[in-house]
């Protein structure tokens, strides 16, 4: 007999997983959602995407740029006139969406292109959460995008008064927002004094909203730290530290604020455009 995976899901869940049926685009709970995590399939529970591989292409649908090792089957689909590849669970065979190549959009240059309706997340309880701030985002980005230990590192923006913030509005330089890395990191693998002294290293914490070339609030030296620890760990990073600069350390240590993803052009930018930093 085979198994029914499906019985126990709701009508807009079979219509998709079941029936190929596609939701609305920009309507899904896991369009806009960036959080480190797993996600399953809906209907049989299989683990089919680590959050780490999730991007914003703009097309209104989660987007992976890679799935986990055998989680996913690929099916030709002729249907609508169109030649395209869908993609189902491996386990169950319930109906996730379709996959594109040659987009390049992410370095992997795939896109699968996922119902949230076929999907559910499971936070990564392991791991917990550093942001800083050290002029470009690009450049930190990378540094903690290659550090062992770290899950997630996203560009983005936060600190400022205004919700929501674009680019283009904080490099205005009135909206008080910084340009942050937010880290997921696994405190068993790399420690947040680990991170502490990696963020040190990478940037010179004695020029007051400037890093080199790049001058304005968006590229002041910040900490946002997640707890006391976290903030008992940084104020004695920066005492420890102070001997070695001539300048006083002029780096903010203040609690988190909302964490605002930046455009997805930014993420893991410098890798993307092949570039060795950002004074090029
Ligand atoms: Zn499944």
């Amino acid at each position: 007999m085979v198994k029914d995976y499906f019985s126990h899901l709701n009508a807009e869940e079979q219509h998709i997983l079941k029936n190929k049926g596609t939701e609305e685009p920009f309507t899904g709970e896991y369009n806009e959602h960036f959080e480190a995590g797993i996600f399953i399939c809906r209907a049989c529970e299989n683990p089919l995407y680590e959050s780490n591989t999730k991007f914003n292409s703009g097309c209104g649908w989660p987007s992976f740029d890679d799935e986990l090792e055998g989680a996913i089957v690929r099916h030709e689909d002729l249907s609508g006139g169109r030649n395209r590849t869908e993609i189902c669970c491996a386990r169950c065979n319930g109906h996730l969406g379709h996959v594109f190549r040659g987009e390049q959009i992410t370095e992997k240059n795939t896109r699968h292109c996922v119902n949230s309706l076929s999907i559910k997340f499971i936070l990564h309880n392991h791991l917990e959460t550093a942001t800083f701030g050290a002029g470009c985002f690009w450049h930190v980005e990378k540094i903690f995008r290659q550090t062992k230990g770290v899950y997630l590192a996203n560009s983005g923006y936060m600190g400022g008064d205004t919700l929501n913030p674009t680019y283009k509005e904080i490099c205005i330089g009135d909206t008080n927002h910084a340009e942050v890395v937010n880290i997921n990191f696994n405190p068993k693998v790399i420690s947040y004094i680990d991170l502490l002294e990696i963020f040190w290293k990478n940037h010179n914490p004695t020029t007051l909203n400037q890093q080199g070339a790049d001058i304005g609030t968006q590229y002041r030296s910040v900490i946002f730290y997640y707890s006391d620890l976290q903030k008992v760990s940084a104020e004695k990073s920066v005492e420890e530290l102070q001997g070695n600069f001539s300048k006083p350390i002029v780096t903010q240590i203040i609690a988190k604020d909302k964490f605002y993803r930046a455009e997805e052009y930014h993420q893991n930018y410098l890798n993307k455009n092949n570039l060795g930093s950002c004074s090029i």
